[in-house]
């Protein structure tokens, strides 16, 4: 039994392959955790990773409270099953299972007890006798985990144990080793390539494509909220239908026009709130998902809904308990080939449609997908990032809706109409400004409120839920970005402040009474002046490289403008301008030709010096873009 925590966690293979990348989870006790995506996406890196099979390259792996980077496979306290059982065909399968038990030389009783009792639960009792090879392939990968199971492993790892099954097999003994966790309550990491493994399996999954994660999330929220399109078309099967098209609001209405095609479909508003302003202008390219469940082509149902639209239909496939009914949006198509208006729609039961024939069909538009056609990003968060209004600026006042702020001194804006991003994070809740709760949405632990002030609805993120209707909101101005025909004219504050440098070793010379004694420490050198390092940065630097190597890298140092003093030594800088935002000031500084921005409630010019709080900083490492604090 134990948690488990990944914290920046990069493989990169010595051929340069970058097989995981700054890979952060945190692993409760006795979760089911499964890796799923296509093959190479490095899954099984992870895994051999957190089994030690494999050296991690950067970051910090701990199981309970231990940093195990380091530590052997053996010291660990995890067990391991492979795809391919490995059994040693000369023994029996009691030797099989009690094998790892005898090497670590436990007493001979407590070895039985352990292997009969894996056997009960595992339901192979009666075959502790035999020889693999009187087994079959099911009851082999049974004594593979039963080999597992008897060395009471902290955590269980399991590598697409069950893929060399057939289809039935697999099924059963998918619920077999979910039985089994339940039985265990051991943590268990399970990868898989199989999103229906994945699904039926974890209770919480990790969809991964190319070295990165895509999303973690419970197979619940995988299904209904994927943050892209890739994880929309991972999960769920048939695939989720995608159509590119353009979205235009028009009043209450948001008009989808497909791009393949004449069709188009009218959207009440409310149904997109979320959807960004500038998604709405009839011009940037959308991709609309929309599950081939999510359709029904029931006459009633059809003839019900407000919003329908026709396809052709080219094939049925008739599956028993529900029909995929083939066709595409053209009208005029009659191919069956994939184009970019295909559609699969699932059906209840048997369904008699004839190819050419056209049908009407309703889409469920609670369960409407859309990704940025380029950056294939959901653009309906579920915490929308940002509220995007209409404002004024004049005379330093900033309007919308009839709410009216006065702009702080660091923001300086010339009168006129604009466009407001304001991050719902910028919404605070301890501000002058009346606002009304309208609704409150939990999601993963935070709460998306929608509030209204000043007739304006507002996205805002909040810790708690608001035990009160009536509230009092502010805004945190540094935040917000104002823009003028797609320019800023406002930016917000940066969050992060980022100097070159490198990580050096120095001898020091201490003379105590006795003798001269030398001793290194060791060094960040940021911007060219070094700086006293701790002993958490040292060791995961030397974790992430081998010997001297640290020594000849490039670092990228970060932090924050609240991580960072203004002292008599440390970094020259240049003090630029004070940003006073009312609240908080913040001194503008260069560094050579890096402004730095750093919270700082008095005035101050000229050359100052900075010193960056060694416990906050963040270190990239330049070259491979590598995470090491
Ligand atoms: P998955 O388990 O998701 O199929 P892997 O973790 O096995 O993926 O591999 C991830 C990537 O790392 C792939 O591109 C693979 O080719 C590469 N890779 C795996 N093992 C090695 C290795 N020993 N040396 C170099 N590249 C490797």
């Amino acid at each position: 039994m134990a948690n488990l925590s990944l914290k920046h966690i990069y493989k990169v293979y010595p051929n340069g392959t970058k097989a995981v990348n700054d890979f952060n989870m945190e692993i409760a006790d006795k979760e089911f955790i499964v890796f799923v995506g296509p093959s190479g996406c490095g899954k099984s890196t992870t895994l051999r990773m957190i089994a030690g099979l494999e050296e991690i390259s950067a970051g910090e792996l701990k199981i309970g409270d231990v940093v195990v980077n380091d530590l052997e496979p053996k010291e660990r306290d995890i067990a391991m099953v492979f795809q391919n059982y490995a059994l040693y065909p000369h023994m029996t399968i009691y030797d099989n299972m009690a094998f790892g038990l005898q090497m670590q030389k436990t007493p001979k009783e407590e070895i039985e007890r352990r292997v009969k009792e894996a056997a009960e639960i595992l339901g192979i009792t009666e075959y502790l006798k035999r020889k693999p090879k009187e087994m079959s392939g099911g009851q082999r990968q049974r004594v593979a985990l039963g080999r597992a199971i008897v060395r009471e492993p902290k955590v269980m790892l399991l590598d697409e144990p069950l893929s060399n099954l057939d289809a039935k097999l697999r099924t059963q003994m998918r619920s077999e080793i979910v039985k089994l966790h339940h039985r265990l309550n051991t943590t268990f990491v399970y990868v898989t390539h199989d999103q229906v493994e994945a699904m039926t399996m974890g209770t919480r999954i990790v969809v991964m494509k190319l070295g990165y994660i895509q999303q973690i999330d419970t197979p619940k929220n995988l299904y209904l909220y994927p943050a892209n399109k890739f994880v929309a078309g991972f999960i769920g099967t048939p695939q989720m239908n995608f159509f590119d098209c353009t979205l235009k609001r028009e009043g209450n209405n948001v008009h989808i026009a497909f791009k393949e095609c004449d069709a188009g479909l009218d959207v009440p508003y409310d149904a997109l709130l979320k959807v960004m302003p500038q998604y709405l202008d009839g011009q940037k390219k959308v991709c609309v998902g929309l599950r081939a469940e999510d359709v029904t082509l029931e006459p009633e149902a059809v003839a019900s809904s407000a919003v329908t639209f026709k396809f052709k239909v080219s094939h049925v496939e008739e599956l028993g308990t529900e029909t995929l009914v083939y066709g595409d949006l053209d009208l005029n198509y009659s191919g069956i080939a994939e184009t970019g208006t295909r559609i699969v729609v699932k059906a209840a039961g048997f369904k008699d449609f004839r190819s050419g024939e056209i049908v009407e069909a309703a889409p469920n538009l609670n369960a409407l997908h859309l990704f940025d056609a380029e950056t294939e990003e959901s653009i309906l968060p579920r915490i929308p990032k940002e509220n995007f209004l209409s404002c004024t600026v004049k005379e330093g006042k900033l309007s919308f809706g009839s709410l009216c702020v006065s702009l702080p001194p660091a923001i300086p804006c010339a009168d006129g109409a604009a466009e407001l991003l304001l991050p719902s994070d910028a919404i605070t809740f301890d501000g002058a400004i009346p606002a009304r709760l309208c609704a409150s949405e939990e999601v993963d632990g935070k709460f998306l409120l929608t509030v209204e002030a000043g007739g304006v609805k507002l996205f805002a993120v909040a810790e708690e839920a608001p035990a009160a209707q009536e509230l009092k909101i502010g805004l945190d101005l540094k935040k917000i970005r104002i823009k003028r025909e797609g320019q800023d004219v406002v930016s917000p504050l940066p969050e992060i402040n980022a100097l070159d440098g490198a990580f050096v070793m120095e001898k020091v010379r201490e003379k105590t009474a006795a003798k001269r004694k030398k001793e290194v420490r060791y060094c960040m050198e940021i911007a060219g002046v070094r700086l006293g390092s701790t002993q958490e940065i040292n060791d995961k630097m030397f974790a992430a490289f081998s010997g001297r190597k640290v020594f000849n890298t490039q670092f990228r140092y970060e932090f924050s403008p609240y991580g960072v003093k203004i002292g008599e030594e440390g970094i020259p800088a240049k003090a630029v301008e004070i940003l006073d935002y009312g609240r908080e000031k913040f001194l503008k500084c260069k560094v050579g030709e890096s402004e730095l921005y750093v919270l700082c409630e008095r005035e101050i010019s000229g050359e100052i010096f900075l010193l960056p709080d060694p416990e906050q900083i963040g270190i990239v490492e330049k070259e491979r873009d590598i995470r090491i604090v």
